[in-house]
């Protein structure tokens, strides 16, 4: 009987698991919670009612976390997962695919710039056998000159420096298989770049475009000091170019010296010059020594990296969860 009786809810529970689940980070979003659940509602109910959308509170501040609790109790489709402070937006996103369960998931922010109908398209593209659907930023709305060009500029410098692809002009914004997720979930590094792991991990990827719109409440969570950070993350998780650099640049001024050693050498024999020019002595050490102390601080970079890596301390600790 027991045992029956397990069986059954075993089923039962399969029949109900999620196909579809959304993870979206909260920080500070009261405004866009409502509208942005209304919005995923309709459009993923297009494709299944098999879904659940899970809220991963990221230490807000405003009353986020109070409109998350209530909108569970009305929906237990709706989860909370509420984070202990603030841990960042890669971090946030990797707690909530670690609760997810759908055979698919897909990532949004949740300040409605990703359009939630998108996500149609993305299922149409999975159901054709891709295994990754990001979505590519055609338009960016609302964002100022210097975040779209300090964003282009830096997407295009990534790809030449790394091995593999990183689709350039994409965000979190993307569906995932359940075997892209497990993948991504076996990746223990503290340090998340998680545009970057999605593309390491390889399977079939593809990309959506659409017109990213403005940020419909509130401003952005990002200051210059977290976008360097972010991208100085992008860059060391997957590159040691810049390590490489001390070579090269060790390579040039080596050749550079050569040559001038030469200069002097036949300067001095022909024209019976020595020792003059104390400015370009000066210029070249200075020159080495900015050098020197560029390179030691790409060091401490990765350094400092691997610091944080090797104490393997929790990615995130969870406060509190609302219907898982
Ligand atoms: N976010 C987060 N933790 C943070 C910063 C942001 O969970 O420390 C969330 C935020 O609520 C939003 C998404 O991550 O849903 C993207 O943040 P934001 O809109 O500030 O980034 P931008 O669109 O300016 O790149
Ligand atoms: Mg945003």
């Amino acid at each position: 009987m027991l045992e029956l009786g397990l069986d059954v809810s075993d089923s039962e529970k399969k029949q109900n698991a999620p196909v579809l689940s959304v993870v979206a980070p909260v920080h500070n979003e009261a405004n866009n919670i409502e509208p942005l659940i209304q919005r995923l509602r309709e459009a993923i109910s297009k494709e299944t009612d098999r879904f659940e959308i899970i809220f991963v509170d990221d230490g807000s501040r405003d009353g986020s976390m109070a409109l998350l609790e209530k909108f569970s109790k009305l929906d237990n489709r709706v989860k909370v997962i509420s984070l202990s402070r603030n841990f960042g937006h890669q971090v946030a996103i990797t707690a909530g695919m670690e609760f997810a369960t759908g055979e698919a998931v897909v990532v949004i922010d949740a300040d409605l710039q990703d359009p939630p109908e998108l996500i149609s398209d993305m299922v149409r593209k999975w159901k054709e056998g891709y295994e990754v659907v990001y979505a590519v930023r055609a338009l960016r709305g609302g964002e100022n000159f210097l975040k779209k060009m300090t964003a282009a500029v830096f997407y295009r410098l990534l790809e030449k420096l790394t091995e593999f692809e990183i689709p350039v002009d994409t965000g979190d914004f993307r569906l995932m298989d359940r075997r892209v997720v497990e993948a991504f979930l076996s990746m223990p590094e503290r340090g998340r770049y998680i545009r970057g792991m999605i593309s390491w991990v390889g399977f079939r990827q593809t990309g959506v475009s659409y017109n990213r719109a403005p940020r419909s409440q509130g401003g952005t969570n990002f200051t210059i000091r977290k976008m360097v950070r972010f991208a100085l993350e992008g860059i060391t998780s997957f590159s040691y170019v810049p390590l490489q650099l001390a070579s090269l640049f060790g390579f040039i001024c080596g050749i550079i010296s050569f040559l001038m050693l030469i200069y002097v050498y036949l300067s001095n024999v022909f024209h019976n010059q020595v020792v003059r020019g104390w400015t370009s002595l000066m210029a070249m050490i200075i020159f080495i020594g900015g050098v020197q102390l560029l390179m030691i601080g790409v060091l401490g970079e990765y350094l400092g990296r691997l610091v944080t890596e090797q104490k393997k301390r929790p990615l995130y600790i969870v406060r509190r969860k609302t219907n898982l």
